[in-house]
């Protein structure tokens, strides 16, 4: 059955996050053949519409305010239950991000529809759209089918294969007008902690440093083979305790969730708390002192060793690739 799918691109800094190109890869698979229309919110946005139809929106609807320059659940909520109304269409996804997990239940109770979250993979059987999640912090996986509704869906980063990018696509930019009012937030300013590099939640290389680094200065060589690999710096909550580093890098259940193609944990001990993080990376190597430490089970590469040595080896020899 070909489905009309939305796609909400999210912007940052200027531009769209990597989880909006996958997200019209698995928008693709729930349309089954029918169209994908990508959706951007924003002060000034539309120079992104381009980029959405590159990679596989059929379309693109803008709506552009002041109002909208800042996320705000109910302004963006206003902004795009006008475009819901005026295309109508069969589902909408977004990435499994702080935005996504905020605005997409509000607007799947307001549509009276349900919501399958932190989607992790999707596919077309039994002429159902069957959407994979992951359960009981990454140890099980429950598929779910949607019977009723705007199918709403929030898609986990690194997890559905964006298309590939095609500069020759083109498609209809459209801009809509909305009137934002009565928001009930206003933002008035936005201080962000210095971040380097890589966003952590989207990275395709993770090395995580834990209690073992020993000090914030221990994380200087972990950043360093982050740096070589165009990885991002990540961490367990007991390296964040003990103030290595700052909580905005936390891996766990109480954390971020990743799965990057390459997790290098180094001085982690394997917490079960620690684990529901990143236990679904592809691949995974410890780095660890205590040959019986926990994360040795879930890795698939262990080096038992002193991460002070190991990891500047690592490094040097990333370099000559
Ligand atoms: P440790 O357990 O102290 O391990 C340090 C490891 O470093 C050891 O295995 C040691 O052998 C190794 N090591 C030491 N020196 C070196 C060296 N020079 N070279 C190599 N290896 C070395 N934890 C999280 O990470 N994320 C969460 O989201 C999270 N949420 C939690 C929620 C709750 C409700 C609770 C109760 C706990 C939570 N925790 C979480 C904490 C978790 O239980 C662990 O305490 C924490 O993960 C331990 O961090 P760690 O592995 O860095 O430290």
């Amino acid at each position: 059955m070909a489905r009309k799918v939305l796609v909400l691109g999210e912007v940052r800094d200027g531009s769209l996050r990597n989880v909006s190109y996958e997200a019209i890869g698995a928008a693709k698979t729930v349309a089954e053949g029918g169209e994908v229309v990508g959706v951007l919110l924003g002060a000034s946005v539309s120079n992104l519409a381009n980029d959405l139809i590159q990679y596989g929106a059929d379309r693109v609807v803008v709506v552009e305010d002041e109002k909208l320059e800042q996320y705000t659940s109910d302004g963006y909520a206003q902004g795009l239950l006008a475009v819901i109304d005026s295309e109508q269409p069969e589902g909408i996804i977004f990435g499994h991000t702080s935005l996504g997990k905020d605005l997409s239940p509000k607007l799947a109770s307001k549509l009276d529809s349900g919501l399958i979250s932190d989607v992790t993979g999707i596919e077309v059987a039994g002429g159902n759209i069957v959407f994979t999640r992951p359960i009981y912090s990454g140890k099980a996986f429950e598929k779910k089918i949607v019977t009723d509704g705007i199918i709403f869906a929030t898609v986990r980063p690194n997890n559905i294969a964006p298309l590939e990018k095609d500069e020759s696509r083109t498609g209809d930019v459209t801009s809509l007008s909305v009137e934002i009012k009565d928001l009930r937030t206003i933002i008035k300013e936005v201080v962000r902690k210095a971040t380097e590099g890589v966003d952590l939640s989207e990275a395709k290389v993770v090395v995580a440093g834990g209690r073992g680094v020993k000090s914030e200065e221990g994380f200087e060589p972990l950043k360093e083979l982050a740096n070589v690999l165009g990885g991002a710096v990540g961490a367990s909550r007991g390296a964040c305790d003990a103030e290595y580093c700052d909580y905005s890098l936390q891996i766990g259940q109480t954390g971020k969730v990743v799965t990057p193609d390459l997790y290098i944990a180094c001085g982690i001990s394997g917490a079960i708390q620690h684990l529901a993080g990143m236990s679904n990376s592809k691949v995974i190597v410890a780095i660890n002192k205590d040959p019986e430490a926990n994360i040795f089970n879930v890795a698939d590469y262990g080096i038992v060793g002193d991460l002070f040595e190991v990891v500047p080896m690592l490094t040097e020899e990333f370099k000559k690739l």
